[in-house]
């Protein structure tokens, strides 16, 4: 599949649902595009190529970014880090606290995830302001990670994410 084609059949494989989870907001619903294994696949490859023994684990972003975060990981024949929200982990932690457009959010990895010098891709569905990407790259590299890049599925262009996440590599399969 050519990279327009398959932007067109991930446009096609998402459902914007208006003010969901809360008044102003156009959700992206990434559900009919899971739902579609032949599409599943090809955003899988299309994210996991490019970084064919160039890292060491997958990071996945809470919850969406679990999906996409895990497959991309098998895919690779590397590792899986859920990086969770607080109070989820059973383990000891390592966690930061990062701001939201109200109020904070925290994010957290087990302290045993990572092991010193690790190249950790970051994964998420959707890139929005950028806050929980960043938090997750600056939360790895405080377990002492290296993280080379950043994959999101989709990229909402207007929420100028990319600003939080300058000077690092990243990708998004589609930008709307
Ligand atoms: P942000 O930190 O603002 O970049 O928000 C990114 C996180 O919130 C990701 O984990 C997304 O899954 C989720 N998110 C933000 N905006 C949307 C949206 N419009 N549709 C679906 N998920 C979103």
């Amino acid at each position: 599949m050519t990279d327009a084609a398959l932007q067109d059949r991930i446009r096609a494989g998402l459902r914007d649902v208006p003010d969901f989870p809360e008044p102003g907001v156009t959700f992206k619903d990434i559900t009919p595009l899971l739902a579609d294994a032949e599409l599943f696949a090809a955003v899988v490859e299309a994210h996991a190529e490019p970084w064919r023994g160039k890292v060491d684990r997958v990071a996945g972003l809470e919850a969406r970014g679990f999906i996409f975060g895990a497959a991309i990981a098998l895919h690779l024949g590397v590792g899986f880090v859920p990086v969770r929200k607080a109070g989820k982990l059973p383990g000891e932690t390592v966690g930061l606290d990062y701001a939201l457009e109200y109020g904070t959010a925290r994010i957290e990895v087990h302290a045993d995830a990572l092991t010193p010098g690790a190249s950790v891709l970051v994964v998420d569905d959707v890139l929005a302001t950028g806050g929980t990407a960043a938090a997750a790259c600056t939360l790895l590299e405080t377990c002492g990670a290296q993280v080379p890049g950043v994959e999101v599925l989709v990229e909402l262009e207007a929420l100028d994410g990319r600003r939080a996440l300058a000077g690092r590599a990243v990708r998004s399969l589609l930008t709307v």
